[in-house]
């Protein structure tokens, strides 16, 4: 069946190519242009679409064409001026969350999405995305069911006839997400539910069997599970609307085979008629793949929020880089960033508290720092009042990623250890740093993992802290962002095997004496994993276990293992046959493979297919990759070309 679907889209893709594409011409339009685009019905005649297509595209218009057919007229910007929304949700957005202004990603994706349109959207973190897919969404659904608007259905909800279902690539993001969608239903009968793994499947189908689920929230693999498992109950039949927020990571391995066997278990496009939706701040290659199988070909838009000449993350949060001479100079650096910041904050009367997410790369290094952290709170931290901690990595149990996530959300100030588990769509209010210790696994992560904080216009700061050794594959992947380089801390550069130190080290050297040994081991090893070059890597880590662990050896390491991380010719390794094991390299769970197969992958795709509206889109997406190139010949090249025109443009911004 699914395959049928592929096919059939297919062949709908070439008959209404043309059409789209210049649809798609007009969509990707700046904000000021896109704001007196006539409103269009999805289904207007091709002509119409493609003579007001023209009147912004940046051909010539043919003579014929060069008067308007249609008058144009203001988008609403203002939630109440939605035409056909149902004022159940709009007094829950006006009255319930006081929001009366919607901004640019709602304005642009809510028109149209509420005629049905399948939607992929693009617009920087923290700008408004859930609210611009759930009141489409959930409109959707009172459409299709009128009786829903009225907060008695609710007695009547089943749970094996959901109408809308929302994919979130982590577990708090969904049940963030549903809280949001809770908050949008109250006023109407719409019974929204959240499934994601970690929890009790049990408890989670009692109560959707009792309560009933017309919105289901969920994770990839947990959807998956209820919708394979014939005894479950859940069920789609009627399905009005999928969204997918954070579309690029459903790419993930793992994630793509989840979501192909969901949609086989959902009802065919055929059968049923569904609006799709596709949602993220980035869009690399992968996402045009995606959005080939999933979005209707004639009659979809892909709303684009960030203007050509513009950068992925926010103006508003200046981004540093303190490269430190070792993995030795990283906690003395973080530290003293850490203590410099919180003094500032509580010396400055009108300032905002401190508030801050350090990501690492492996759960290790979160919980290591975490203790540290927590050591340093008990003992009363150099130079300033010491600020709550708290961690959270996937290896936790449900229960304390959730409290982590929920105390995190209502601390005035604190500090988060962090994975890449809360990168993605978290909305923890006032965050005012965001640091990053090592390089990050991809840009798309650098760029998620920073827009935890200059959320909703706030201002923020990034900090990247980077040993000298990752220093060049840091600059490569971070190619024409805005990132200057920062030479204040004063524990970046001391040299400890020559007897340097700084207060920050020596409180260091002290807490590591009390680390636990087994977590620094796991640690230890954890650090090769994600290591480009491991040989680098194991020489300064070594040095770090000697001088800033004030350990005699490394740990103890398997000759076995040593042959499988490719570090036999490693200089300094403590070898022992039945010795460690390598464990603890967050590489299963949530780390779900790169990205790297997948673009190739569908840049076949589209350089095959000779261009179409979906590689319109892909011009036009911001990957904001110096390397990639991309926006910028939307003038009618065919095939994807344009590749450097953003790396001319950005070069030069990055001073690092
Ligand atoms: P994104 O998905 O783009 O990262 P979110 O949907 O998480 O952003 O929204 C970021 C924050 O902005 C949330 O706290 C949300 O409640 C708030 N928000 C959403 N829409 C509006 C609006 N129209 N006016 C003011 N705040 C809004
Ligand atoms: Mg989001």
């Amino acid at each position: 069946m699914f395959r049928n679907s592929l096919r059939r889209c297919a062949s709908q893709a070439r008959v209404t190519a043309t059409a789209s594409l210049l649809s798609q011409t007009r969509t990707i339009l700046p904000i000021t242009r896109r704001q007196i685009v006539p409103v269009l019905s999805a289904f207007a005649p091709l002509n119409r679409i493609a003579s007001i297509s023209r009147a912004y595209s940046s051909e010539a218009p043919a003579a014929e064409d060069e008067a308007p057919v249609t008058t144009p007229v203001e988008e609403a910007t203002k939630f109440t001026e939605l035409e056909g929304v149902h004022p159940n949700l709009i007094a829950a957005i006006t009255e319930g969350m006081g929001y009366n202004d919607m901004t640019p990603v709602q304005s642009k994706t809510i028109n149209p999405a509420l005629k049905g349109t399948d939607i992929v959207a693009q617009a920087k973190t923290g700008t408004g995305k859930t609210l611009a897919f759930l009141l489409p969404l959930l409109q959707r659904m009172l459409v299709e069911d009128p009786t829903l608007a009225r907060k008695g259905a609710k007695y009547n909800a089943r749970s094996d006839d959901i109408r809308g279902i929302i994919l979130s690539p982590t577990r708090e993001l969904a049940e963030q997400i549903a809280v949001e969608a809770r908050r949008l239903v109250k006023n109407t009968g719409l019974v929204v539910q959240c499934a994601v793994g970690g929890t009790d499947k049990r408890q989670m189908l009692n109560r959707t069997r009792r309560d009933g689920c017309h919105l289901l929230v969920a994770t990839p693999g947990r959807l998956n599970d209820l919708l394979q498992d014939t005894r479950s109950g859940i069920d789609a039949p009627n399905l009005a609307a999928l969204v997918l927020d954070e579309a690029d990571r459903m790419l993930d391995v793992g994630f793509e085979r989840e979501l192909n066997e969901i949609i086989k278990c959902l009802p065919s496009t055929t059968e049923k008629v569904r609006q799709t939706m596709l949602v993220s701040a980035t869009i690399p290659d992968n996402v045009i793949r995606l959005a080939r199988t999933m979005v209707r070909p004639q009659d979809f838009e892909f709303v684009q929020t960030i203007a050509e000449n513009d950068s992925l993350t926010h103006d508003k949060v200046p981004q540093h880089i303190a490269p430190v001479t070792s993995w030795a100079n990283v906690f003395p650096s973080l530290f003293e960033l850490v203590d410099r910041e919180v003094a500032k904050a509580q010396e400055d009367p009108n300032g905002r508290p401190f508030k801050a997410i350090v990501y690492f790369n492996t759960t290790s290094l979160v919980e290591l720092a975490g203790e540290l952290a927590y050591q340093r709170e008990r003992n009363g931290a150099a130079g300033s009042r010491p600020i709550a901690s708290y961690v959270m990595q996937s290896k936790l149990t449900q229960g304390q990623r959730q409290k982590a996530a929920d105390t995190f959300r209502r601390a005035k100030e604190g500090i988060l250890m962090s994975s890449d588990v809360t990168a993605r769509g978290m909305d923890f209010p006032d965050v005012t740093h965001v640091i990053q210790v090592d390089t990050p696994r991809d840009r798309e992560s650098y760029v998620h993992r920073l827009g935890r904080t200059g959320r909703q216009n706030k201002e923020g700061e990034g900090w990247l802290i980077i040993p000298h050794a990752s220093v060049p594959s840091a600059r490569k992947m971070l190619k024409g962002l805005p990132i200057k380089q920062d030479g204040t801390l004063e524990s970046a550069e001391t040299d400890l095997a020559s007897g340097e130190s700084t207060a920050a080290h020596a409180e260091l050297k002290s807490l590591f004496g009390v680390m636990p040994r087994t977590l620094l081991g796991a640690t230890y090893t954890s650090m090769f994993g994600t290591a480009t070059d491991k040989i680098a890597v194991a020489e300064d880590v070594n040095e770090w276990t000697v001088h800033g662990w004030g350990w005699k050896t490394p740990p103890t390491v398997s000759r076995r293992w040593v042959t499988l991380m490719g570090l036999s010719r490693a200089p300094g390794m403590n070898i022992s046959d039945d010795g460690g094991r390598g464990r603890d390299r967050e590489g299963g769970g949530d780390r779900r493979g790169g990205f790297v197969g997948d673009r190739r992958g569908s840049r076949h795709d589209s350089d095959r297919s000779g261009g179409d509206q979906f590689d319109s889109m892909a011009r036009s997406a911001f990957r904001d990759d110096a390397g990639r190139g991309g926006r910028g010949d939307r003038g009618g090249r065919g095939g994807r070309g344009g590749r450097g025109g953003r790396g001319d443009r950005d070069s030069g911004r990055s001073s690092f």
